[in-house]
């Protein structure tokens, strides 16, 4: 009896690293990394949720085919938008277990918008829209929905909300618990915490500098990755690679991609993809970069970073130190909605940067048109203002849209 037990432990064993395997070399060019402490093994790029909300269900099922073919085992879903949920769903299908989950807690559809929140009940509801709609009953990482603020990180703690994320853990829902956040203060409070385990961080070189600015921006600054940036931002990487804190990447290319264009790098100077993600990747608390793709041609673009040269992937090429500030820069992050009129601000604001960057045209003016509300729209009540993590004046950027666009 004991050799029968013996045998079939064996076979389990087995089956379990044959698992493994079978995800970790789909694609030899890809690598892995830890997320932090959790045990879980993550591609060093991933994919977002953006895009999924402008595909029909069969074009997502195609990128969902691609990433995962391409040994991508990370998503990133953050938007409560319904279609966003299901094409994700259905996109996953039958391949579920291939890809780890970061789905976000304290995030809703309301009033055809997608919204924050730290009510319960909502959260609640939320997050069970978030299973129901994915087809599973648990996600690996449960992420707390954008914290920018002191007050929004004291506001969590000891909370109703915070007690439903650990209720969510306990039942395992939840395998790992995550929080977002634009703010390096907030995000190493989080770090510190003994309960965060995973940290969604926006970073990107223009980031990294722009908040700090003190120290020269030079070659040398950029061989150590330690001189020119934030102070708090290097304290933060470093606890996090010290203590095993995992950290995902968003806004890589700078957010809606600003980074890859002269026209709208914050920096004047164009990164490539390669440039941006070596840059992250350089640090050793991150484990993978989220990368906003839209559809199968983003995709392909974005995977020559398995096949990139040393060469290609040298930002220290390009980097310069910046003249411009990317404080008021939107990086359509939809951070700032609800609105109170409805106006889909991100939206607007993209549409007017492309207007103002790379000129008017005819196409712009329909999609701006069949927004459901517009810049003219907007009543300047300020509600959007302290949720925007950017600094953008979003009401002047209303009014811009509106001499622009003429609504
Ligand atoms: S200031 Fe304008 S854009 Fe912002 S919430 Fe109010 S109406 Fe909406
Ligand atoms: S205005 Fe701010 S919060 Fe809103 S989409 Fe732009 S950057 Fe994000």
């Amino acid at each position: 009896m004991k050799k029968v037990y013996t045998l079939i432990l064996a076979l389990l064993c087995l089956v379990a690293v044959g698992c493994k395997q079978k995800q970790a070399t789909k694609n030899s060019n890809m690598n892995y990394r830890p997320l932090g402490a959790t045990g879980l093994e993550v591609s060093e790029i991933s994919i977002g949720c953006g895009g999924f909300g402008k595909l029909d269900s069969a074009a997502s099922l195609q990128l969902m085919t691609m990433a995962l073919d391409s040994g991508m085992n990370y998503i990133d879903i953050y938007d409560a938008d319904p279609k966003v949920r299901s094409n994700i769903g259905y996109a996953l299908k039958g391949r579920r277990d291939e890809m780890i989950i970061q789905g976000h807690i304290g995030t809703i559809y309301k009033d055809g918008q997608h919204t924050r929140t730290r009510d319960v009940e909502e959260t609640r509801k939320g997050f069970e829209d978030l299973l129901d709609r994915l087809g599973t009953d648990h996600i690996e990482v449960g992420m707390i929905h954008i914290t920018d603020s002191q007050e929004e990180w004291d506001e969590i703690q000891d909370s109703p909300f915070l007690d439903y994320v650990f209720q969510l853990k306990k039942e395992g829902k939840i395998k790992h618990i995550g929080l977002s956040s634009h703010n390096a203060e907030v995000a190493l409070q989080a770090a510190k915490s003994g309960w965060v385990e995973v940290i969604m961080f926006s970073l990107n070189p223009a980031f990294d500098q722009l908040r700090g600015g003190a120290i020269p921006w030079d070659k040398g600054a950029m061989d150590n990755l330690q001189g020119g940036i934030d102070p708090v931002r290097v304290e933060f990487y470093d606890y996090c690679a010290t203590h095993k804190i995992g950290v995902t990447v968003m806004k890589t290319f700078g957010g809606g991609g600003k980074l890859l264009d002269a026209k709208t790098s914050p920096l004047g100077v164009a990164y490539t993809p390669e440039q941006c993600i070596a840059y992250c990747l350089a640090k050793p608390c991150i484990s993978t970069c989220i990368l906003g793709i839209d559809n199968l041609d983003e995709l392909k673009a974005d995977l020559h970073w398995l096949h990139a040269t040393e060469a290609e992937k040298d930002y220290t090429n390009v980097a310069k130190r910046p003249d411009t500030q990317t404080a008021g820069d939107c990086t359509y992050c939809n951070h700032c909605s609800p609105c109170t009129q409805g106006i889909p601000i991100a939206k607007v604001n993209e549409l007017l940067d492309k207007a103002e960057h790379d000129g008017m045209t005819a196409e712009l003016q329909a999609q701006y048109d069949a927004l459901p509300k517009h810049g003219g729209d907007c009543t300047h009540c300020g509600a959007c203002m302290s949720r925007c993590p950017f600094g953008v004046d979003i009401p002047n950027r209303m009014d811009a849209a509106k001499a622009k666009f003429g609504k």
